[in-house]
């Protein structure tokens, strides 16, 4: 099981455990964003949230973006 972290979860407007991307989601984020690095992106992982954000910012996209839903191709 992936180590967690708690942070302060937008979406959910409360404090969830976050934890790193798998490279496979890595990939999909960083085809999403158009960037050759998304290191820095934890998930929440409260039932049905996936919202994302980084370490320090709580939000870090004018609109959440959640994890799954980068699973639909563009
Ligand atoms: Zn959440």
């Amino acid at each position: 099981m992936a180590r967690t972290t708690e942070k302060y979860c937008f979406t959910c407007d409360s404090y969830e455990e976050h934890r790193k991307l798998d490279e496979e989601e890595q990939a999909k984020l960083r085809r999403r964003l158009g960037r050759s690095s998304v290191n820095e992106f934890l998930v929440c992982v409260a039932p049905d949230c996936f919202n994302l954000r980084t370490g320090w910012n709580k939000r870090p996209f004018p609109e959440p973006i959640r994890l799954s839903e980068l699973n639909e191709p563009e």
